[in-house]
């Protein structure tokens, strides 16, 4: 059987850490949470380059030299499934993950200087073992258990799982094993050992490329987001009214339930601009967004179609309950006035409202709505005009 050198693995994880923290080195983030956890993937990296030891030391010290840093290895591993944790919005007490870090440290430190060789074994499979299975757990209930689940996070579980099994046999194989025990300390069953040997040359690279393509994605996501929301008021922007009301209608079956689609518009904004300037103005359109955002279901789409004019798409069963979900936003504007910088303003809106049954696109039923929003304009603002039963 082909036999590789345990040694050479360890110098290539030790390179491939190195390497892993370049890579995450250019990775920029704006958000705090992604921010943190890039700093523990760099410190995860740098512990684990504590591998490149086997490069630099003479073969009658390697011995210590392994065990102590086997010691650093452990804490980077540990530091490894707290930033899983991090990136993934599973907050750990910074006090909590330190003292977890610092302890394997200490334990695996203490058990290579006085433990018998046995219980280092054991010892080192066990905490390896932990670490793998504990984020296989932990991670794999956050991403499955996730509706945006994405395929690089899919791989992250895929080698967590590898490392888990493979750290797992080593520890029972450490149980029953009478020994003599290897210098290089990977307790592997023969048939193991080289497969074990390489997949830690891979893991520090294979975890880098898979922590790119995650810290990727997101980043992607965020700007998409971005393109699809409002930079004022963070609703869905035109565009993102286009993509998600046709994903939103075309999820309705035909013939079936409907969505209302109303159009609000400001009375009188210009004279709120002209009295209090624009600034004011638009701490008025945020103040809108979230009121209207505030007594809206989860499924409806609120969008600012232009200035002062904004949009909602629902999924509800019919015209008359459009009618009666408009009137109640109208109701809530009216009595929810804005607290600005300036003093309280009054805000009231005009209220369209058109009802879509399937197959009839988006941008008709808009302009349907539009039509009746210049109806209420013109019936003198603050209310709501319904297209007619049939209309
Ligand atoms: P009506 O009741 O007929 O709707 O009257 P109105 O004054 O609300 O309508 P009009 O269309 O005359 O004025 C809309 C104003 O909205 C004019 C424009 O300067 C202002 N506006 C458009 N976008 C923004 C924005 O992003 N911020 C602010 N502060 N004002 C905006
Ligand atoms: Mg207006
Ligand atoms: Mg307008």
């Amino acid at each position: 059987m082909f036999a590789v050198d345990v040694y050479t693995c360890y110098a290539l994880a030790g390179a491939g850490s190195l390497v892993g923290l370049g890579l995450i080195l250019l990775v920029r983030a704006e958000q705090p949470r992604m921010r943190q956890a890039l700093l523990l993937y760099r410190l995860a990296f740098l512990c684990l380059s504590a591998f490149l030891v086997v490069l630099v030391t003479p073969p009658e010290d390697m011995g210590a030299a392994l065990r102590q840093s086997t010691a650093v290895c452990a804490m980077g591993a540990t530091l490894l499934a707290w930033a899983f944790r991090q990136l993934n919005g599973q907050q750990t007490p910074v006090s909590v993950g330190l003292f977890i870090t610092l302890g394997i440290g200490a334990l695996l430190w203490g058990g290579g200087a006085y433990a018998s060789d046995q219980a280092y074994a054991i010892i080192i499979a066990a905490v390896f073992s932990c670490i793998a299975v504990g984020t296989l757990v932990d991670q794999g209930f956050a991403i499955l258990g996730s509706p945006q689940r994405r395929g690089s996070e899919v791989a992250l579980l895929m080698v967590a799982a590898l490392f888990a099994i493979d750290w797992l046999i080593i520890l029972v194989h450490a149980f029953h094993w009478e020994g003599p025990y290897p210098e290089h300390l990977l307790f592997a069953p023969d048939w193991l050992l080289s497969a074990s040997a390489v997949g830690i040359a891979l893991l520090p690279l294979s975890v880098a490329s898979v922590v790119f393509a995650i810290v990727n994605d997101r980043l992607n996501h965020q700007l998409r987001l971005r393109a699809l929301s409002d930079d004022l008021t963070g609703a869905l922007s035109r565009r993102g009214l286009r993509e998600r009301g046709a994903q939103l209608l075309a999820g309705q079956p035909a013939g079936g339930a409907g969505a209302a689609v109303l159009m609000l518009d400001v009375d009188h904004f210009k004279a709120i601009n002209d009295r209090h300037g624009h600034l004011v103005g638009d701490e008025v359109l945020r103040h809108l967004t979230q009121v209207l955002r505030d007594h809206l279901r989860d499924d409806a789409l609120l969008a600012r179609y232009g200035g002062e004019e904004f949009t909602v798409v629902l999924p509800l069963r019919s015209r008359d309950d459009a009618e009666a979900v408009a009137e109640r936003l109208r109701q809530v504007v009216e009595a929810h006035p804005c607290d600005a910088s300036v003093g309280r303003i009054r805000v009231t809106v005009s209220i369209g409202v058109a009802f879509h049954r399937a197959p009839h696109p988006l941008e008709e039923v808009l302009s349907r709505a539009d039509v009746h929003l210049y109806e209420a304009k013109q019936a003198g603002r603050n209310c709501v005009i319904c297209e007619p039963v049939g209309g």
